[in-house]
């Protein structure tokens, strides 16, 4: 099947490791026709999660810049789709900022919830686990009922920090139908897996349960900060996805079926 790999930085995330121009290469050179930028957009990462933020000012790249390269490289890769999207920190904490980006023309605006209690998650120092996790999905689930967006990106994100991670069926529940009720869809990123028996995030259990309460839609993301990542392990995920799993990808903001 055509694949789409819907989560992928750039040098124009302040970790991103290779250029749009290295992605592009790196998609065609393994057979991925659609990519799309998803850049980081945020606001909340002025303390020291990527090193160099030093103030809010310099977080986030320049829109223009942003689009010029796009339509540059376009014009050069055209044997490839590439889509325009955003990666965007705690949409329901900047509101203001929210709809500034959602007015921009991108293809795809990525929700994900990386912060709490004031730094990169678990945020303070020493905090206990279930605390932690409580409130992440607190922020997801305000994130996902206040703001509109297409994609929940990494619902298990805290699995990259807590070895016994757990939440709660209920809360993950409430998750997963406050998504298919606004029609959010579930992200599946392979950027957890570096061996065959590892999970995506979130895990197949999760995928499993959104498929059960009724979701349906699926995005493939790598989210490759360096090119050697694209496409990360997508035609095993893809095999053991839930075979009513609709796999696609979104172009100015419409899903398409791969
Ligand atoms: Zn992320
Ligand atoms: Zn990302």
């Amino acid at each position: 099947m055509r694949l789409a790999d819907m989560h992928i930085h750039t040098t124009f995330s302040p970790d991103g490791k290779s250029s749009m121009e290295e992605q592009c290469i790196k998609a065609i050179e393994i057979g991925i026709p659609i990519i799309c930028f998803t850049d980081h957009v945020d606001f909340n990462s002025s303390e020291i999660n990527v090193g160099r933020i030093i103030n809010k000012a310099s977080t986030n790249f320049d829109v223009s810049e942003y689009f010029y390269e796009v339509n540059r490289l376009r014009r050069i890769y055209n044997s490839i789709q590439i889509l325009i999207g955003i990666e965007f920190s705690e949409p329901h904490l900047f509101p203001t900022e929210f709809e500034d980006y959602s007015s921009m023309p991108f293809d795809y605006i990525l929700g994900s919830i990386h912060h709490c209690y004031g730094s990169v998650f678990p945020g303070a120092k020493n905090i206990e686990e279930s605390k932690a996790i409580d409130e992440y999905y607190n922020l997801m689930l305000k994130s996902i009922q206040t703001c509109e967006f297409q994609a929940m990106a990494h619902i298990d994100f805290p699995r990259r920090y807590f070895d016994n991670w757990n939440v709660s069926d209920t809360i993950m529940d409430e998750i997963l139908n406050a998504m298919i009720k606004k029609d959010i869809i579930l992200e599946v990123n392979t950027s957890s897996i570096m061996n065959a028996s590892d999970e995506p995030l979130p895990r197949y259990s999760i995928i499993d349960r959104y498929v059960q309460l009724g979701g349906r839609r699926v995005v493939l993301g790598s989210d490759a900060h360096i090119s050697v990542k694209l496409g990360n392990a997508f035609s095993s995920v893809v095999r053991k996805l839930p075979n009513t799993c609709v796999i696609g990808y979104f172009k100015n903001r419409v899903f398409y079926e791969l």
